[in-house]
């Protein structure tokens, strides 16, 4: 577990948060009393001076992302889907091994040069390399195809791992490697059915296994507007195996909502057209192929909604989120001092503003808030001398803080 050492820019405030030598110390957030060496478990503890929620760790620098996360969703909610969209992760669709070839001691010169160059990500002198002089050896092509996709030449990437799968006597592990990345770029070019064979042959890692699972449901998606059938589904989860509950990583339900998402955009023909009944069903039913309902997961939902203009869908979604967020806003005990009194009172208004369907209104009230200069550099305003900032000055490990003598 890690100690935070807080301090204020103008006065000498300060306290820690964190395992103490006995117990934890502990922060308020809403009055600022520190509380050294607080009995485990923290978590539900009260200040015994404003009866505030205490915790473990610092929290006031999540404040900014807080407000961010809520502005994002009103402005989604009130039909401007971009703020949020800046905020969703790029999720890989198809995943490959780049990781270099191993060099080996017996290496001619101009191979070890070839792997030395990926390995330094030289990609740029190892794709300029006239052909004739790369050695005909898969490591050398396996080095070249590496480079290309990095700087984006999925074709050529393409040629060489064709020559990597082309050399003889190819040891097991490095046709099961070029076959990943070869079937990987196939598939994002929307050569499924290559990639299919490529991939049935790419082994059993994560990697392996996520992009069969994926390339199922571009095909599946590809061919029918519809929700694909609960059968096509259950083979794409059984191959891609339990659904990764990290927030930046893609989910069999997270990617056929994206491609659901496009693909009804495509067929909307132009922007401002209505969606489609058919579309409307088939994209309210894949809300339900979603396997976490996490802020990303709800996000994704209602930035689709918004891209294809169902306004209505979109504020289904976006009602119960932006309260959600609201919500968790005030419940933060900085919000319960008297420090941040006016940004407790923003977010008051804004779910008034809420509440009554007017989501451009609650971002208005919001904006003052949102645009503080303290709580963007992740710090707030310290009771103390009512002139500084405090934030974090140092994070220690527990191992190397000084209560560990
Ligand atoms: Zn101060
Ligand atoms: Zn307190």
């Amino acid at each position: 577990m890690a100690r935070w050492r807080l301090g204020c820019d103008v006065c000498d405030a300060t306290a820690t948060i964190g395992p103490a030598a006995r117990g934890h110390d502990v922060w308020c957030e809403s009055c600022q009393t520190a509380f050294p060496g607080v009995e485990l478990p923290v978590a539900g503890a009260r200040c015994s001076r404003c009866d505030a929620t205490l915790w473990a760790v610092p929290r006031f620098v999540e404040l900014w992302g807080e407000l961010q996360h809520l502005d994002a969703v009103l402005s989604a909610w009130a039909g401007d889907a971009q703020p949020l969209a800046t905020l969703l992760p790029e999720r890989p669709r198809f995943l490959s091994d780049l990781d270099p070839p191993e060099p080996h001691s017996s290496d001619a010169p101009a191979l070890a040069a070839c792997i030395t160059a990926a390995a330094h990500g030289a990609y740029r002198a190892l794709v300029a390399m006239p052909a004739a002089d790369v050695p005909d050896d898969p490591r050398a092509h396996a080095a070249r195809a590496i480079a290309f996709e990095r700087i984006g030449d999925a074709t050529a990437a393409m040629a060489e791992w064709d020559a990597v799968l082309a050399a003889p006597d190819l040891p097991e592990a490095a046709a099961t490697r070029a076959h990943l990345a070869r079937g990987s770029l196939l598939a994002r070019a929307g050569r499924y059915v290559a990639a299919v064979t490529d991939l049935e042959l790419a082994g059993t890692s994560f990697a392996a296994r996520w992009n069969r699972g994926a390339l199922l449901v571009h095909e599946a998606v590809a061919a029918s507007e519809a929700l694909p059938d609960a059968g096509v589904l259950a083979r794409a989860r059984a191959e891609a195996g339990e659904a990764s509950a990290y927030w930046s990583d893609h989910t069999i339900g997270r990617l056929l909502w994206s491609l659901m998402v496009e693909r009804a955009l495509a067929g909307k023909g132009h922007a401002f057209a209505a969606l489609s009944d058919d579309a409307r069903a088939a994209l309210r039913a894949a809300e339900s192929e979603f396997e976490h309902s996490t802020f990303w997961d709800r996000a994704m939902m209602l930035v689709g909604w918004v891209r294809l203009g169902a306004q209505e869908e979109a504020a289904r979604i976006a009602v119960p989120l932006a309260r959600h967020a609201a919500a968790g806003l005030l419940d933060e005990p900085a919000l319960h001092g008297e420090p941040l009194v006016d940004v407790a009172r923003a977010v008051v208004e804004a779910r008034t503003a809420m509440d009554m369907g007017e989501p451009g209104e609650a971002r208005h009230a919001l904006a003052p808030a949102f645009a503080r200069e303290d709580l963007r550099r992740f710090r707030m305003p310290c009771a103390s001398c009512g002139k500084g900032t405090i934030g974090i000055e140092e994070s220690l490990d527990a191992e190397g803080s000084d209560e560990a003598e």
